[in-house]
């Protein structure tokens, strides 16, 4: 029988063509709005969020391009999304 996939398992399966340098998603890290800065910690499933003793930090390696952060946001940290080009970004595996 398989054994059925756990959600790490599952990204552990795709596929990323992260472009190292430029960013698909430009975040204002000098926010000071601790609920705001939250929501989006909460939100993201790949952990790209984080704050941490008052350090707010972003990475978009690992984003699974799911634009949540872009709709939870209301342009206020998240100012300007774009998905990569071409075939640069994520490729799923698993469902
Ligand atoms: S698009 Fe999704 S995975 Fe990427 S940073 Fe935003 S919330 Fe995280």
């Amino acid at each position: 029988m398989m054994k059925k996939m756990t959600i790490d398992d599952k990204l552990g399966l795709d596929i990323y063509n992260t472009d190292e340098h430029e960013s698909h998603i430009d975040v204002d890290l000098e926010c000071k709005d601790e609920a705001e800065i939250m929501k989006l910690v909460l939100a993201c499933p790949a952990e790209c969020y984080k704050y941490v003793d008052g350090q707010f930090s972003f990475s978009h390696l690992g984003c699974l391009e799911c634009g949540t952060c872009r709709v939870l946001s209301h342009d206020k940290i998240v100012k300007s999304w774009n998905h990569p080009m071409g075939t640069i970004g994520v490729s799923f595996r698993q469902g």
